[in-house]
Parts: C-alpha cells; sequence; structure tokens
C-alpha cells in the first residue's frame, strides 16, 4: 500500500481538486483514507479542503481518536468508521456538498445512474439516506442501512457520499456524480430521458461484475501492493468495456 506520507498528500490533493471543481465550498466536506488495519487518515476538521498541507492531516484510531497530530477530524468522522466498518473493500471515504447532486439530496431523490451507460456501471444506483443531524450518531445509523450495496449515497438535506477502493477511486466517483446529476436536469429540461431497456441495463451490470466493481467482502488492504490496487484507471476501464463488448458482439455473430 503507499506509504503514509504519499497518503496524506493524495488527500491534499483530491480536496485541491474538489474545492476547485465546487464539490466542496468554505470548509465543507472530510475525507479519510485506510493507512492500516487499525488506523485511518483522515482531514482536519474546521479547514478549507482545498488548502491542505500533509503534516494537518490527523491519524486516527477506528474509534475516531486522534493518535497523533496536532489537529483534530470532523464529528462527522463517524459516517467514515460505520462505512470502514461494514465494508472491508472500502478504503477511501470522500464526503462533500457537490451542488447539483446536493439539490437532488434535497428534494431527497436519488440521481439516476440507469438514464446514462457510464454511470449506471461505474456508479451503480445511488442511496438517500434518511434524514439525520450531521455529526450525531443517528446519521451513521442511517447511513448503515444502505452501506453495504451502494457505493454513492446523498445525505438528505445535506449532501454527498462516495466510497472507493482507494482515494481517487472515490473522488471521481463524486466527481461523475456532479455530473450525472447535471446531465438528469438536462435530459430533463429536453422532455425527460428514454428509457435504456432492462434487458440492456441487464449487461451493463454484468460488466459491472466482471470489472469489479459491486460492493464486495474482500479487504481493500490486501487487495496487492497499493491500498485499492485493484481499482484500474480509466483507460484500463474502457479498454476492458470495450473487449468485453466486442467478445459479446463476435457471439452474437455480428
Ligand atoms: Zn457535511
Amino acid at each position: 500500500m503507499p506509504e503514509e506520507g504519499q497518503l496524506r498528500r493524495d488527500l491534499c490533493e483530491i480536496g485541491r481538486r474538489m474545492w476547485l471543481q465546487g464539490l466542496v465550498a468554505a470548509t465543507d466536506g472530510n475525507f479519510s483514507v485506510r493507512l492500516s488495519e487499525d488506523r485511518l487518515l483522515a482531514t482536519p476538521t474546521g479547514v478549507n479542503k482545498g488548502f491542505m498541507s500533509p503534516e494537518e492531516i490527523v491519524k486516527i484510531d477506528l474509534g475516531g481518536q486522534p493518535v497523533e497530530g496536532f489537529t483534530r477530524p470532523s464529528s462527522e468522522i463517524r459516517m467514515h468508521l460505520a462505512i470502514y466498518e461494514r465494508r472491508p473493500d472500502v478504503c477511501a471515504v470522500v464526503h462533500g456538498h457537490p451542488p447539483t447532486a446536493t439539490g437532488f439530496a434535497a428534494v431527497r431523490v436519488p440521481v439516476p445512474t440507469e438514464i446514462l451507460t457510464e454511470a449506471h456501471t461505474f456508479l451503480g444506483p445511488v442511496a438517500v439516506v434518511e434524514y439525520a443531524t450531521p455529526g450525531s450518531a443517528t446519521l451513521p445509523q442511517a447511513l448503515a442501512r444502505h452501506v453495504k450495496e451502494h457505493n454513492l449515497f446523498l445525505l438528505a438535506n445535506h449532501g454527498a457520499v462516495a466510497v472507493g477502493g482507494d482515494l481517487f477511486q472515490a473522488s471521481y466517483r463524486m466527481e461523475a456524480l456532479e455530473q450525472s446529476a447535471r446531465i438528469a436536469i438536462t435530459a430533463r429540461l429536453l422532455g425527460g430521458a428514454q428509457a435504456i431497456e432492462a434487458s440492456e441495463l441487464e449487461k451493463l451490470q454484468a460488466i459491472r461484475g466482471q470489472l469489479g466493481l459491486l460492493p464486495s467482502e474482500e479487504s481493500c488492504l490486501a487487495a496487492g501492493e497499493a491500498c485499492g490496487g485493484a481499482a484500474p484507471d480509466d483507460e484500463v476501464l474502457i479498454a476492458r468495456i470495450t473487449s468485453l463488448v466486442l467478445d459479446e458482439l463476435q457471439r452474437q455473430g455480428r
């Protein structure tokens, strides 16, 4: 797995990218990553996530208590802990307030990923988590009810959470969620998206399974030399999807 210094720099880089894209504003948001079986690295509370330095990142135990560093994690870290406890395949959690997706969260409607081929394949269905006070013990409990089946969560009237095998996969899912939300609104303005046929959705779901994008019981820490090393980058994914589609076409004799 990446060494601690690299993970600290990655957290700062994710914060910079998310702030630049407007997915977090002011001191919004919090991110964390597994460092080992019993330690996490998390962003500090009360700072702008676009301008963090690696030494500000706080090392915590699985109870959320700081074990090293001069900063404190957000009270929302409890949400992250609830996810890590139930999803060994998750090595990173990213929480932000992406404006369009959070609009869907405010009306408590999931971003419809099933109207887009890639969103359906790479993101899967988005859960809407029941309203709960931020930082309270109720919010992680509400989120825990959905955590086994989803990689993206809208928190009612609050924001969004993305999980992944590593920090980059989690943050890409957050970016793609916001993009999908914008596209869904455009489609609505143009009269409503045409549905993808159920049989076609099934094929995309099969590809999703073949690419290892479904929640699993496998530990991300054991996935390889990199934490979340199982998460291939976009180009590798596209190449694999293309070859799966070509195989399918060949099978059908086209
Ligand atoms: Zn929040």
